[in-house]
């Protein structure tokens, strides 16, 4: 008999809900993990203490931009650091431990260390081998870099490095106009920071809706931020009072450099693998690194499956945490699903980001007739009682069924109400739905509504 039914290797958001959901469905499941603590790069040093500088970072800028115009007068807080810091510390921990928690009220084995697969149905850590029926990997992802830059994590950072610099620099160039890039970047431009963002591609945000894109980058601009569009980046040189990023324009190959004391490296992320001994294992490999799986998350090796950022798809917390639920339910005899059709898409700046489904760019190049209802936030009395009247809704629906497609919304809060969205087009629901649901007033959610009357009679606010 095994030792265990299930082992997850790793305990990211993939993993550790993988083996949550494993152990309700009555498995003995144990979970190895080479960190300190559980919950992998999201809670430790990705999305959770993102967030928490976030919001700390919001509040400042609230406090100098919108408070006086509220009659709240008085000194400005200042900034202190290190205090900063522990708050966003204490973020984290209260979130890893939570999961330490939930490990142990499920009767989750945690196994601390780091995993190979010697062979299929066993697992090695340090000296131990364990024998399992089902190996689910979920190892996430590392940062991946681009030639001729040296990561240090002091002064070339990556999101990791740029959590916990000394102090709050006084320059920043970040690499890559993506997700990382944008959301660190506008951190440490409310902290004071000169923040200048190089991006390969002529636009921010490759993918997203391009309208979303051009307006956040305008807003982005006025908070701060200064933008270098269509310029490779060819090198990033230390210096003395730290680096020099040496970059090509791409529309006349004229060549440039910035000079700042800290240089982010946003360029991406890729599979984290190494280690595991999948080529020993014949593991199949997927495009850039990705490992391959069935529709079931099964590798080519019977009993070995694979969830997360380790697979194909977007690098995506809640996508990895969809799948982590629904291999435990494959493995557990179930029929576990994840529509990958719906899955949101947050930026968590402010204003927030978020879309869902597809976008006008896709339904184009798809020669696809569609409809589009678009409604500002300027027309919603809420998000201007509150300083938060930029940005737009917009919905996009099926041109002759009125089913909804996609939705992006850059404004307050655009990282819930997409939820919205989401739960009509697992529905199948209509923009007609949408617009004859009752929405309470006042709320941000009634710009969504407006968006989906835009795609029948029209908005009314509008
Ligand atoms: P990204 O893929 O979102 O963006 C990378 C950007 O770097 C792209 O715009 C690319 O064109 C640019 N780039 C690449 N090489 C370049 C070069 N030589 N010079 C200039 N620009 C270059 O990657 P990211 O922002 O590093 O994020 C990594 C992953 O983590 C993504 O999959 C992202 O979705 C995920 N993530 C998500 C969230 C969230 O959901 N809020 C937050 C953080 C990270």
């Amino acid at each position: 008999m095994a030792d265990f039914d299930t082992i997850i290797i790793g305990a990211g958001p993939g993993g550790y809900v993988a083996a949550i959901r494993a152990a309700q469905l009555g498995q003995k499941v144990a979970c190895v993990e080479g960190r300190e603590t559980l919950g992998g790069t999201c809670l430790n040093v990705g999305c959770i203490p993102s967030k928490a500088m976030l919001h700390a970072t919001h509040m400042l800028h609230e406090t100098h931009e919108n408070f006086e115009k509220m009659g709240l007068m008085g000194a400005h807080p200042t900034v202190d650091w290190q205090k900063m810091q522990a708050y966003k510390d204490d973020v984290v921990n209260g979130n890893t431990t939570g999961i330490a928690l939930l490990f142990k009220k499920n009767k989750v084995t945690w196994i601390k260390g780091w995993a190979t697969i010697p062979a299929p149905g066993q697992v090695k850590v340090g000296e131990d081998t364990h024998s399992a029926r089902n190996i689910v990997i979920a190892t996430g992802s590392e940062a991946s870099s681009i030639p001729n830059v040296t990561i240090d994590e002091e002064t070339v950072v990556t999101s990791t490095g740029a959590l916990t610099l000394k102090s709050v620099p006084k320059s920043m160039v970040v690499i890559g106009a993506g997700v990382i890039g944008l959301e660190m970047g506008s951190v440490y431009a409310r902290l004071g920071t000169q923040v200048t963002v190089v991006e390969y591609l002529d636009a921010i945000t490759p993918g997203m809706d391009a309208e979303v894109a051009k307006t956040f980058q305008r807003i982005l601009t006025k908070q701060g931020l200064k933008f270098v569009l269509g310029a490779a980046v060819q090198s990033v040189t230390k210096t003395a009072t730290g680096a020099t990023v040496a970059y090509k324009l791409k529309k006349n190959d004229t060549e440039a450099s910035l000079d700042a004391d800290i240089v982010l490296v946003a360029t991406g992320r890729k599979p984290y693998t190494a280690g595991l001994g999948l080529e020993a294992l014949g593991v199949e490999m997927g495009p850039r690194g990705t490992i391959k799986t069935d529709a079931h998350w099964q590798t080519n090796i019977p009993g070995i499956y694979a969830i997360g950022d380790a697979i194909a798809g977007p690098m995506l917390a809640h996508k990895a945490e969809d799948e982590g639920m629904a291999v435990a339910e494959v493995i557990s005899g179930k029929h576990g699903h994840v529509n990958y059709g719906v899955i949101p898409g947050v930026i968590y700046t402010t204003p927030e980001v978020a879309n869902v489904g597809l976008t006008e760019e896709q339904l184009k190049a798809e020669g696809r007739a569609y409809k589009v209802g678009k409604f500002p936030f300027m027309g919603n009395a809420r998000a201007k009682a509150v300083f938060q009247a930029e940005g737009f809704v917009k919905l996009i629906a099926d041109a002759a069924t009125d089913r909804i497609l996609g939705c992006h919304i850059i404004g307050p809060a655009a990282g819930d109400l997409i939820h919205e969205v989401c739960v009509a087009m697992e529905f199948g629901a209509s923009a007609q739905d949408l617009a004859l649901t009752c929405h309470a007033h006042p709320t941000w959610s009634e710009a969504v509504r407006e968006a989906a009357l835009a795609c029948g009679d029209g908005a009314i606010h509008a």
